[in-house]
């Protein structure tokens, strides 16, 4: 498939649905391999079976970016079964439970944590090897307006994007001169099974919700998966060369206000 990503190879974790599916989609759409992984077998299986139906180039593969070993296979495979690894998105997130910190448990705070900052740093951490054997790449990071502003609600995620943030420049200066460039995406609220179970948990109701959220957002509306997916599309690819440590704000101007 001929495209701004023709011949690479990307990995994206949480790819089977919302935002991830999205990103797998339009990167493929591109030219680009993708290893399309997450912890949802069945909707990541769909991801792939819709990718091959307009004729791209993708795999499955289960991994629980918590768990360093299955990180470092998972890795290892990919390029076994590709030849390479070029872009690695780490996308997979949660949202953890809404409750001031001082009814936080340590296991809940513990839970976002494990997801939001440790899996970005271990899939780093193991796709570094390969980018550098490849002679470079790109390293796309899912924090959110949520890592630049805060709100009352949320605590451990507001923290967790906070950390991407600045993982995201720390990796940017550290492998510059090797020709990998680390940056991160902040999205306002994207509509996803992430923010539709926020909207059912809500008190004043779904429909309540979203209209309350769109109104936040200045251009009228919250947006949809494709709006990051593009945002990611251009920073994995020759477009971004001089892009590094930087952030990609695509949020219908939440944060200008
Ligand atoms: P989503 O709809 O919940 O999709 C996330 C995917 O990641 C799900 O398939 C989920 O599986 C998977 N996942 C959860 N834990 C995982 C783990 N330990 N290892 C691998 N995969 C795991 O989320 P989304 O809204 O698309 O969000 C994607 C990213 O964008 C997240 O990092 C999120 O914080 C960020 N973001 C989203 C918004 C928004 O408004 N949607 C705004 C700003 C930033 P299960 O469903 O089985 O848990």
């Amino acid at each position: 498939m001929k495209g701004r990503l023709a011949g690479r190879v990307a990995v994206v974790t949480g790819g089977a649905k919302g935002i991830g599916s999205a990103i797998c989609e339009r990167l493929a759409g591109a030219g680009a391999g993708v290893a399309v992984t997450d912890i949802d077998d069945e909707q990541g299986q769909d991801t792939v079976a819709r990718i091959e139906q307009v004729g791209g180039n993708a795999r499955y593969w289960h991994l629980d970016v918590t768990d360093e070993a299955a990180v470092e296979r998972t890795f290892r495979e990919v390029r076994h079964t590709f030849g390479q690894i070029d872009v690695l998105v780490n996308n997979a997130g949660i949202a953890g439970v809404n409750k001031p910190t001082d009814e936080i448990t340590l296991e809940e705070w513990n839970a976002v944590m494990d997801v939001n900052v440790r899996g970005v740093f271990l899939c780093s951490k193991h796709v570094i090897p390969y980018l550098r054997e490849a002679g470079g790449g790109s390293i796309i990071n899912l924090s959110s307006i949520y890592g630049i502003i805060s709100a009352p609600d949320l605590p451990p995620y507001h923290a967790s994007k906070g950390a991407i943030r600045l993982m995201s420049k720390t990796d940017a200066l550290s492998y510059a001169r090797e020709g990998i460039r680390v940056n991160s995406i902040h999205p306002g609220y994207i509509w996803t099974p992430l923010v539709e179970a926020l909207a059912n948990q809500a008190p004043e109701g779904p429909e309540a919700f979203r209209h309350a959220l769109a109104a936040k957002h200045p251009v009228g509306h919250i947006g949809e998966p494709d709006d990051i997916a593009y945002g990611v599309l251009y920073l994995a690819s020759d477009e971004a060369k001089f892009i590094t440590g930087s952030e990609l704000v695509i949020d219908g101007g939440y944060t200008a206000q």
